[in-house]
């Protein structure tokens, strides 16, 4: 697969060629003029942003036209499915934003009429059973420009065939001893249409309909006929599908009239960068405890997203931007976290928090003098108000503000240089500065100047730098958890030779205790809150938090500012 990297594109406009193809189609009125799409999650693993991107076009074409858009699980397979899946799936769909209403359904649900079709072909000689192994039959199978060999069970009789199907469900065969196959075209140029497999013999309970189905039907047998059943008009996949679109149509065939078929139609994947998408690898990070759970921060799974404190709105946002093409791309993780940045500066609280704390005394400030002073929620939103923080003789301000022998353009504390405390006063950094048996500063003391705090005349001076701060006899001591990216590689997938977990970032967390909390944010957090720890970046309370142990995930820094220190560092 030729996969380059996607610059952003343009401003959207219009419609996108799916949604061109459904007006289209409205328009000539097939289908009686109805809209019914479907979101087909397999139930082995949680959602990630990939399924989003899916989600966002299933449902939101829906909504566009006027259609409704089911969920399907697509449960065929009960040795790698489970309902802590489907439960999890459900929370996700909803969690972005879509709802499908009482329209949930299963791929189970259509065993029976599968079963009937299936016997129906057996019946018409359009299908037999195959005794060989799986090995067998893909050794049989010739290549793209070569025909395959036609199976030694091929021209049994539907008698025979008939009745080993039965005896296949009734569960008199082995897993794997015997497959049934439509008997299509063993010299097609598509692959997909070598007889291909319609059912095998499983014999592990399914989620659902537990002991009842032995044989269970394959993805191309399920798929189509599942989207006619329900009513689907557009089923919207991705594009590794195109090659199997035929063999959709073929069984589709069987069942459909002019009155009403459905239509598959194919958009790219997403693939992002620093990171995989494959929910065999994400299952195994899970597995093996390379990560803390499918819903760890750093994986890419909706449900991780949320724990790191993502919107929903800046993952639609995102998906937006990239757009729906048909061509596979790479697309670049920083378009993701600028959607997330973006969203954040627009919702999240702006409180302080100092992660890397050292002491700052105020040397003519009033000992035991304790004041308040306003800070503003959100200036980006209207109405969203203030809040007090207290301020008092000892602060902490972040250990990388202060230098003692700054170089120049160094705008922040320094021996003799003046700063502002944000939302208070502007100090001055003095000569004296404690420091431990092996030479660590432990404080810094300063001086203040009365009349600069807000609303007073001196309020008015500039300078060059503003330190954000804490009261260190107010302040909660807290964690903070740092995520970086999960890998360490731009496109993991096409490093074929090397084992992706080699590729793990080992510093993609950094775990940071004693972080000092303006109160107000331990007063006030909930889950699902986000807060920009200004100067820092962007943070929400963890599933851990607790008031007594208040434990924060960092979901993105603030870029610039980190660049900016890393620079100077
Ligand atoms: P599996 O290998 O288990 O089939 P899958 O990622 O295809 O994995 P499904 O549960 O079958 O998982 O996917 C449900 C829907 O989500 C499908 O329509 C699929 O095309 C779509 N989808 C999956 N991955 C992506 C992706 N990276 N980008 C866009 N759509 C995706
Ligand atoms: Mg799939």
């Amino acid at each position: 697969m030729d996969i380059k990297e996607e610059k952003m594109p343009e401003e959207k406009k219009g419609l996108n060629f799916v949604e061109e193809i459904v007006a289209g189609d409205l328009a000539a009125g097939k289908n009686g003029g109805r809209l019914s799409t479907r979101f087909p999650p397999e139930p082995n693993g949680y959602l990630h942003i990939g399924h989003a991107k899916a989600i966002c076009m299933d449902f939101g074409v829906a909504e566009k036209f006027g259609g409704t858009c089911n969920l399907r699980f697509d449960d065929t397979n009960p040795v790698k499915e489970d309902v802590e899946y489907v439960d999890s799936i459900r929370e996700d769909i909803h969690w972005l934003g879509f709802d499908w209403g009482n329209r949930e359904y299963y791929a189970s649900d259509y065993f029976p009429q599968l079963f009937d079709l299936a016997v129906r072909l057996i019946k018409e000689g359009k299908a037999y059973v195959d005794d060989q192994s799986s090995e067998e039959i893909a050794a049989q199978k010739g290549t793209p420009t070569t025909p395959g060999t036609h199976s030694p069970y091929r021209d049994r009789t539907p008698e025979e065939n008939i009745d080993l199907f039965m005896r296949m469900n009734a569960g008199e065969f082995e897993e794997g001893s015997r497959v049934l196959r439509a008997k299509i075209d063993m010299a097609s140029p598509n692959m997909h249409f070598r007889d291909p497999i319609m059912y095998r013999i499983i014999k592990t309970p399914h989620h659902r309909t537990g002991t009842t189905w032995k044989v269970y039907p394959m993805y191309d047998f399920a798929h189509g006929q599942s989207d006619y059943f329900e009513g689907v008009t557009h089923s919207i996949c991705t594009l590794e599908f195109v090659p199997h679109r035929p063999l959709y149509d073929y069984f589709v065939d069987e069942l459909a009239d002019e009155s009403y078929r459905p239509r598959q139609i194919e958009f790219n994947r997403l693939n992002l960068t620093y990171t995989v998408m494959s929910k065999r690898k994400l299952l195994q990070l899970v597995k093996e405890g390379l990560v803390a759970g499918w819903d760890d921060p750093r994986m890419p799974t909706i449900s991780g997203m949320r724990r790191r404190g993502y919107t929903p709105q800046s993952i639609r946002n995102f998906i937006d931007t990239i757009g729906y093409t048909k061509y596979e791309a790479l697309n670049s993780v920083s378009l993701l976290e600028h959607a997330v940045r973006d969203d954040l500066n627009r919702v999240a609280t702006r409180v302080m928090a100092v992660v890397n704390p050292v002491k700052l005394i105020i040397d003519n400030y009033p000992e035991g003098q304790t004041e308040t002073v306003e800070m503003e929620n959100n200036p980006e939103q209207e109405g969203s108000g203030t809040h007090k923080m207290p301020f008092s003789r000892e602060l902490y301000i972040e250990r990388e503000d202060f230098m003692e022998n700054p170089p120049k353009k160094f705008f922040r504390l320094a021996p003799g240089q003046e700063v502002r405390l944000k939302g208070a006063y502007i100090i001055k950094a003095t000569d004296n500065i404690e420091r431990d048996a092996d030479g660590n500063i432990t404080a810094i003391h300063c001086t203040y100047d009365p009349e600069t705090r807000s609303g007073l005349p001196g309020s008015m001076r500039k300078v060059k730098g503003t330190l954000h701060w804490v009261s260190a006899q107010h302040a909660v001591d807290g964690e903070v958890r740092l995520y970086d990216r999960l890998f360490n590689v731009e496109n993991p997938a096409a490093e074929s030779e090397r084992d992706f977990r080699e590729l793990l970032n080992p510093d993609s967390l950094k775990v940071v205790k004693g972080v000092k909390l303006e109160p107000y944010i331990v007063e006030t957090a909930k889950p699902g809150d986000k807060f920009q720890f200004q100067r820092i970046g962007y943070f929400t309370p963890d599933y851990d938090y607790t008031k007594e142990a208040p434990v924060f995930n960092r979901t993105i820094a603030l870029k610039d500012t980190w660049e900016k220190v890393h620079k100077k560092a």
